[in-house]
């Protein structure tokens, strides 16, 4: 019976099925940043190929739900999401949950701001839960199908590092934490909860397998709904393990009288990819009492091992460490490195209910760690999250967590969380399958597509390339200048989204930057993103944000704000970078 109010959408079993998914435009902002800083028409062509995939939106501390210098608040980007969803087809906002006291207990480089004590578990609850279940129970957003990956790497690390003081410390408070983000998130009838599982590299070996999926059913068991408050279980979160190892098929197989799975690479571990360990974990879940439709997520991002090191065909050795190092196309030292390792590329796209893998139930590819986000900073970086120097990410250093070899880290990484743009370039460079431009490239001397204006709903599959332009270039240079602009604005009603490329035309490179503007109409800024925004009078100030303030010559960044304006909306004038004056394109 219609009670004239919007019935609350059924939660189904995949949300995934039919559905679009978010695609954050501080990411795509990010991309292409890199993109018109590439130099190699070819790479930038690939970077603007994957621009509008979706990735997760990663609540990586308290101030990130209000928004904080990183990156936009929780509330804007589901207003974005609102506004990405394309008639009544449905949408998959992917959110991580991602700030237990005691956070990352077995390394340091996401360490976080909670304590493991008893304040910080209340902080947790009621400073960051709490606001966050508040937000995504307004019903406004109910027609959203929110995806909640809950706290990477915590119960993983009580099943292998419980002898690390720090995990000892933090286990009560991981259960506790966990169980009360399923209970507050599940109680959303639009919220689908999946659980961190690690990556077959971390818990294959049946030792590890079996007491994880029992811990899972522990604490799940212990919330209000019990079970049923698991939607499902996503692996290989920001980690880079393949999907499938194609030349490695068979663990037993026999090479120089011994199973494949004995070599150093594999440690005994039969499940060699991500294929194997969602297959593996389902069926010990069932065996737990989880319904046979819980499903599986496999975070792809970052595991795809392309390029020239890939093997095209199983080795032909019969010594076995020489056979499993020449057919694998991980090719970190060992499967331990977690550290923005080198040779990594951008895998499988995001896709619901990939076909073939029946025996992983798999409700879709994800891009949960947002490729060209780092894993953590090589060197000491001072900060105000909590995050620590790990070795791990320090390619001159020999781990005894990785047989004492050197970590195969990627040099000069930022903290993580922060771009990376020589990362970034590898993982499309080192993209499987290889991303497609459609065969073009624009020329270089082409300026690159402008971003479309944030109400218009991105395409669902990457767009094609946009093609050079069929009128010819005008014959009279732009007037020189320190930098040159483009400026858009979508209007409706009094507010209106504007969007700025900036590009420095100057000859020397930036490292950091401040952009200036006049409003000639009375309109006012009030909230923006990719940089950080005041205004005073009619002048608007833009610096940029932490991970775009290196602009080299030639390169853009791409930043955008939403505003207010009363009747006209004339486009700004006076455009002026780090104080030099700018042309407006
Ligand atoms: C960092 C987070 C970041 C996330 C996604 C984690 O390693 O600790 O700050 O949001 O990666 O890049």
């Amino acid at each position: 019976m219609s009670t004239g109010a919007s019935a609350a959408p059924t939660h189904v079993d995949n949300p995934y099925a039919g559905a679009t998914q978010y695609v954050n435009p501080t990411w795509s902002a990010a991309v292409e940043a890199s993109a018109a800083s590439a130099g190699d028409p070819t790479l930038a062509a690939k970077m603007r190929a994957i621009k509008n995939e979706p990735t997760a939106v990663w609540m990586d501390r308290i101030s990130a739900i209000t928004g904080n210098a990183d990156g936009n608040g929780l509330k804007f980007h589901l207003d974005e999401a609102l506004k990405q969803r394309q008639g009544s087809t449905p949408l998959v906002f992917n959110l991580v949950i991602y700030d237990l006291p005691g956070r990352d207990c077995y390394a340091l480089a996401s360490n976080g701001e909670l304590p493991a004590t008893d304040a910080g578990m209340a902080r947790y609850k009621t400073e960051y839960i709490d606001p966050i279940a508040a937000l995504l129970s307004d019903p406004k957003y109910q027609d959203i199908r929110i995806s909640a990956t809950i706290e990477p790497d915590s119960l993983p690390n009580l099943i292998t590092n419980t002898s690390e003081p720090a995990c000892q410390q933090a286990a009560p408070y991981y259960r506790e934490g966990v169980k009360y983000a399923l209970d507050k998130l599940h109680a959303i009838p639009n919220v689908y909860t999946y659980i961190d599982a690690a990556h077959s590299g971390w818990l294959g070996w049946p030792s590890n397998a079996a007491p994880a999926a029992k811990l899972f059913a522990d604490v799940a068991r212990s919330t209000v709904a019990g079970l049923a408050s698991v939607d499902g279980f996503v692996t290989n979160t920001a980690n880079t393990t393949p999907l499938v190892e194609p030349f490695l098929t068979n663990p037993t197989l026999q090479v120089g009288g011994n199973p494949v799975k004995s070599a150093s690479f594999y440690e005994w571990n039969d499940d060699f990819d991500e294929i194997d360990w969602t297959a593996h974990l389902h069926s010990l879940l069932v065996a737990e009492g989880f319904p046979a439709s819980t499903g599986m997520l496999i975070d792809t991002s970052r595991n795809g091992w392309g390029g020239s090191a890939r093997p095209t065909a199983a080795s032909t050795s019969t010594t076995l460490n020489t056979y499993v190092d020449q057919s694998r196309i991980d090719k970190r030292v060992h499967r331990g490195a977690w550290c923005n390792p080198l040779g990594a590329g951008i895998g499988e796209r995001p896709q619901a209910t990939p076909s073939g893998y029946a025996s992983s139930h798999l409700d879709a590819f994800v891009w949960i760690k947002p490729p060209g986000e780092s894993d953590g900073a090589s060197s000491e970086i001072p900060n105000d999250q909590g995050k620590r120097f790990d070795r791990m990410c320090d390619p001159t250093f020999v781990a005894s967590k990785l047989s004492n070899q050197l970590t195969g880290a990627t040099p000069n990484a930022p903290l993580a969380g922060q771009w990376f743009d020589a990362q970034f370039r590898t993982l499309v460079e080192n993209a499987y399958p290889v991303i497609s431009t459609n065969g073009t490239t624009p020329p270089p001397t082409t300026p690159p597509p402008t971003t479309p204006p944030p109400t218009t709903p991105p395409p669902t599959t990457p767009p094609p390339t946009t093609p050079p332009p069929t009128t010819p270039p005008p014959t009279t240079p732009p007037p020189a200048g320190a930098c040159a602009v483009t400026y858009t604005a979508n209007s409706w009603n009094t507010g209106f989204t504007g969007s700025v490329r900036v590009t420095n035309t100057g000859s020397s490179a930036l490292s950091a930057w401040s952009l200036t503007f006049s409003f000639p109409s009375g309109q006012q800024v009030t909230q923006g993103w990719s940089a950080t925004w005041s205004q005073s009078g009619s002048v608007v100030t833009a610096s940029n944000a932490a991970w775009n303030g290196s602009l080299a010559p030639n390169a853009s960044v791409e930043i955008g704000f939403n505003g207010t304006h009363s009747g006209t909306n004339t486009a700004p004038t006076a455009f002026s970078l780090n104080g030099q004056a700018c042309s407006v394109r």
